[in-house]
């Protein structure tokens, strides 16, 4: 599909007429602190929130609740005749929507797909409403901290995909001649998310998704920071002592899904990240 780009200067009908469908039938996805952000505006447990209200380890939002006209479900977050019942703790898909945001070359854009301005469809009624520049509506969205947050978790997916590349190139496995990881990599980067959720593994997924640092919710940076030296210990705690080309393939294959599953919960191209990963590896004297 077409996607058409815009500035932060681009004027549009982006005030919100709240009766149109854009909670409804949509995939919104998570990452860890947006799950923590849910999960005290709903004042229950990271837990709790993730195996109520999420799939995949809690990288997407469950749509099931009653569905609009066209059939499609509203949110699980979603109360008929007045809305998100958790408004404050919306994820960045929310405060953006309808836009979508991409990183080319460190800079943010932001697009949306289609020719035509997709609340022209949904909500005509919008028209009649003052227009706003992307710039002040993701302003009033109070979007900047869960970009940020989005920004600081893509570095954390390549600091784990760093350790799948340690254990597969310093170690003396690509050079054993294994071919196998390479063609894993490229079958996870493939694999649906219930599949690769299957894979990692409840003990992994936990790390991943609920790394229980709860006292850091309105620091976005320090959380992410500690969630990543908490995947860094961990991976240290599972892989410091391995010997076998089997047990560090193993290892290989364990920690560059969770750097995917990450990647699919940052809303990425899993399937390209992944092609690029071994292209990389490949580059280096891996093997496939
Ligand atoms: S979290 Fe709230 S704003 Fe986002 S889709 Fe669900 S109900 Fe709508």
């Amino acid at each position: 599909m077409q996607t058409t780009k815009l500035s932060a200067k681009s004027i549009l009908p982006l005030t919100c007429s709240r009766s149109g469908s854009c909670c409804f039938g949509k995939a919104v996805m998570l990452n860890p602190w947006e799950l923590l952000c849910f999960s005290k505006e709903k004042k229950i447990t990271t837990r709790e929130f993730r195996d109520l209200y999420t799939d995949f380890g809690g990288i997407r939002l469950i749509f099931n609740g009653k569905p609009d006209k066209k059939g499609q479900n509203a949110c699980s977050q979603y109360v008929d005749g007045f809305g998100c019942s958790v408004h404050l703790g919306r994820p960045l898909a929310c405060r953006l929507y309808p836009l979508g945001r991409q990183i080319q070359f460190n800079k943010a854009e932001y697009i949306y797909e289609g020719k035509t301005f997709p609340c022209l469809t949904d909500c005509a009624e919008v028209l009649d409403l003052p227009k706003l520049s992307v710039g002040k509506y993701l302003e009033g969205q109070k979007a900047g901290a869960f970009e940020n947050a989005q920004d600081e978790y893509l570095v954390v997916m390549q600091n784990i995909a760093d350790i799948a590349f340690e254990l597969l190139l310093d170690t003396g496995l690509a050079t054993s001649g294994d071919t196998k990881t390479l063609a894993i990599w490229r079958t996870m980067g493939n694999e649906l998310p219930e599949i690769l959720t299957e894979r990692i593994g409840a003990v992994w997924i936990d790390y991943l998704m609920l790394p229980e640092i709860t006292d850091e919710v309105k620091n976005p940076k320090i959380f992410i920071q500690k969630h990543n030296n908490f995947l860094l210990l961990k991976a240290q705690e599972a892989f410091g002592s391995i010997q076998t080309t089997d047990e560090l393939h193993e290892a290989c294959v364990l920690i560059m899904g969770v750097a995917l599953h990450l990647s699919r919960g940052l809303g990425a191209d899993t399937k390209g990240i992944a092609e690029h990963w071994i292209e990389t590896a490949k580059s280096h004297g891996a093997l496939e």
